[in-house]
């Protein structure tokens, strides 16, 4: 069964309450984050709990697992990446107040008065997840395209940014 969280929830009643949220959300609903998806299928695994710490601090910990679908940039093919964030956040109402907050807490921003979507701070952190440059932890091109053998291929920006065109062709001589 597959609990959906709440499209709005108040952080600071959650914490004062000791709210804990968990549920799952799909990827499709994280529109900042789908530019950087090979595949938008799937669902993120979210587990928040709520509470005040011994100082006062309202904060927020949460537990957020998924498995994204990238794209390689060597051979732009798909790159699973599995991924999971751990994260404290701590709770304030205005920038001005971020730099009270403990070392340990990474700020989360909240005007009070507004209800906000706990599906933004899970793509934020996903967001913060990504690798710069996506890549297979293996040689993911075929040898043919480094080693060509008599027949070389040219070094055309062109050919560098599709290596589709020179496997089609490879492809096309048997
Ligand atoms: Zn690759």
């Amino acid at each position: 069964m597959r609990q959906q969280l709440p499209k709005e929830i108040d952080p600071f009643r959650f914490s004062h309450n000791g709210r804990e949220l968990e549920g799952e959300i799909e990827l499709t609903e994280l529109s900042r984050l789908k530019p950087s998806l090979f595949s938008d299928s799937g669902t993120v695994k979210i587990k928040m709990r709520f509470d005040i710490d011994q100082t006062g601090t309202p904060y927020m910990q949460g537990n957020f697992v998924t498995t994204l679908s990238l794209t390689c940039e060597r051979c732009m093919e798909e790159l699973l990446y599995p991924v999971e964030v751990n994260t404290l956040l701590g709770l304030v109402k205005h920038e001005r107040l971020v730099s009270r907050l403990s070392e340990q807490y990474e700020p989360w921003i909240i005007d009070e008065t507004e209800f906000v979507n706990p599906a933004d701070v899970v793509e934020d952190e996903l967001i913060l997840a990504l690798p710069l440059v996506p890549k297979h932890d293996f040689d993911c091109l075929p040898k043919e395209v480094w080693q060509s053998g008599d027949e070389e291929i040219e070094e055309t920006p062109e050919k560098q940014a599709s290596p589709f065109a020179v496997l089609s062709a490879l492809k096309s001589k048997k």
